[in-house]
């Protein structure tokens, strides 16, 4: 067991590795287990690899990874097509994942597994299921077939009932710094090449990731307007991290004036907002932690150097208020604006 190669398809995360692939080679699986990473962390991968270990049918042989990837079992799941993997997500107009999903799924436990030993539940972004769907899914949790295994996912394990949490170990995904993120992903050739031939776009958009593996593929790929909305947003965080300190910096109006329409959006700016702040106080008590948000140590020195800890601290908590408001529906734009405003 202990040199097999385990999730070959999840990058790093040995932490997890080895506790699934003990788990799954004795044989000895929970019911439940809740993955925590933010977007791009690789949960979903871990996931589908968690049921493929335990649906592949090459899983005793040590001699191959876990899972194989290449049996028909393995196949199956890759391809979206397994009648054992189940993924219960909201839809895609709700903010909540509301009680009737759940109801459906517990419909749905009792009846044996199709094809492979066991079924797997996989409820996306659990963290938004209603206080009513969580104490309906606890039932399940509390007794469920011997064949049933649960995976939540979510950003924020926090935000589930203490109920839920104590039936379901919490499994962090890993974050990557940026020098490992950057030598994973230059593994792959067409990255490789990438980070040759346009260095600057390669380095910001590994620490516009903020150690998300995910995202920083999706930045680097340019396959959506994520890239292009990414690198603006990262714009944007800088000045508003510059106008908390230096008010009388240009641009406040502007950038008050553009910020994003849409609340979640204004979340992962604000969010943003706090690594840039992180890596600051990081870079003033000389953590010797990779930075999340600036390029290089030396960046964030640049404004590091004219501002004390303690002012540093207060703006994180000022960011940490401005986002609870805003999440409780606070308008956004009164809310920045106070926040730009503060006399220090
Ligand atoms: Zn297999």
């Amino acid at each position: 067991m202990d040199n097999r190669i385990v999730f070959p398809q999840l990058i790093g995360n040995n932490h997890l590795k080895k506790i699934m692939g003990t788990d799954i080679g004795r044989g000895n699986m929970g019911h439940a287990y809740i993955l925590e990473g933010p977007a791009g962390s690789g949960k979903h991968t871990a996931a589908r690899s968690i049921a493929s270990a335990l649906a592949c049918t090459s899983a005793k042989d040590s001699t191959k990874p876990l899972p194989c990837g290449t049996c028909l079992a393995c196949r199956k799941i890759a391809g979206g097509i397994s009648p054992d993997v189940f993924f219960i997500r909201r839809e895609a107009d709700r903010a909540t994942l509301g009680v009737d999903a759940i109801r459906k799924l517990r419909e749905d436990l009792y009846i044996a597994p199709n094809e492979n030993e066991k079924k797997v539940y996989i409820i996306e972004d659990a963290d938004t299921m209603t206080v009513q769907a969580q104490n309906a899914l606890l039932l399940s949790l509390e007794s469920p077939p011997p064949y049933v295994v649960f995976l939540l996912l979510t950003e924020n394990a926090a935000a589930l009932l203490e109920t839920i949490r104590s039936r379901a170990p919490v499994l962090r995904m890993q974050w990557f710094g940026a020098d490992a993120l950057a030598e994973h992903l230059k593994q792959e050739s067409r990255f490789a090449a990438l980070a040759q031939r346009e260095p600057d776009f390669f380095a910001q958009a590994i620490t516009a990731a903020g150690g998300a593996i995910g995202r920083a593929r999706q930045i680097l790929d340019r396959t959506s307007e994520e890239s292009a909305d990414y690198l603006s947003m990262r714009d944007d965080a800088g000045r508003l991290v510059t106008l908390l300190f230096f008010p009388d910096y240009p641009g406040a109006a502007e950038l008050l004036r553009n910020l994003p329409k849409d609340r979640e959006e204004v979340l992962s700016l604000l969010d943003m907002v706090l690594l840039a702040l992180r890596d600051l106080a990081a870079v003033k008590k000389n953590a010797a932690v990779p930075m999340m948000f600036y390029l290089s140590k030396d960046a964030c020195r640049h404004i590091g150097d004219k501002v004390s800890i303690a002012r540093i601290c207060a703006a994180q908590e000022e960011i940490l208020l401005a986002r609870s408001d805003i999440q409780s529906n606070a308008s956004v734009y009164t809310t920045c604006t106070s926040l730009l405003m503060k006399k220090h």
